[in-house]
């Protein structure tokens, strides 16, 4: 099986992610998306604003509707402590070695790939299927040959929502809805996760 794994913080998860791993699954005909949250992601400079347990209950909410293309995967918030993508790619590798692994990632994250930690292992283990994102030029072209060998780009309609455009919305009391799949939508707001 070719599994795509959509990593990210989630914080909140938005249909942005939902609309890249589906076009992915399709159009690189994958077989499963695994989506794994972050518990501690290393880029971020600060730590994510709502609490692990709710990053990950509100990935489960959004994409309950969709099994069995999507799941969740929990590797990285059973390991704890920061998330690098090469312990967990090494893990999955070692847990299931029947499976192809393709980490789904937008144009933001394709450029940062350099700065990745053990990068230059990491490309012999995986490859990443890349997504356009408004506001990050197209960036693979200018990536060392090694790690551009292990990127193929494809295709979605473009989606200007970031979690961080959601979080400032719902500081300041303006309307998110359907910027995120309704059951998330509810779960925010009962769990006033980022009211001020
Ligand atoms: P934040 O603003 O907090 O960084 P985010 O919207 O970037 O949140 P992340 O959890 O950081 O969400 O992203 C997880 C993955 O999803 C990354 O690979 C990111 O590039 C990708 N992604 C997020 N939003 C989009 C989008 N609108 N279009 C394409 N890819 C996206
Ligand atoms: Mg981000």
């Amino acid at each position: 099986m070719h599994i795509g794994v959509m990593g990210g913080t989630f914080d909140p998860i938005h249909i942005g992610h939902l609309i890249a791993a589906e076009q992915a699954r399709d159009r690189m005909e994958l077989d499963e998306v695994w989506f794994m949250p972050a518990f501690r992601p290393p880029h971020k400079a600060s730590a994510p604003v709502a609490e692990a347990r709710h990053r990950l209950e509100m990935v489960r909410l959004a994409i309950a509707a969709a099994k069995p293309h999507f799941r969740l995967c929990l590797h990285e918030f059973e390991r704890e402590g920061v998330s690098y993508t090469y312990n967990t790619a090494q893990e999955l590798i070692r847990r299931y070695p029947g499976h192809r692994f393709s980490w789904i990632i937008g144009a933001d994250m394709v450029r940062f790939l350099p700065q990745w930690h053990n990068i230059d292992e990491l490309v012999k283990i995986v490859s990443f299927i890349g997504l356009p994102r408004p506001g990050y030029a197209p960036a693979e072209a200018d990536l060392p040959e090694a790690i551009r060998a292990a990127v193929r780009m494809t295709d979605m309609p473009a989606v200007d929502i970031s979690s961080t455009a959601i979080r400032n919305m719902a500081a300041r009391g303006r309307s998110f809805r359907f910027l995120v799949p309704e059951a998330v939508y509810e779960y925010i707001r009962e769990n006033r996760l980022y009211a001020t």
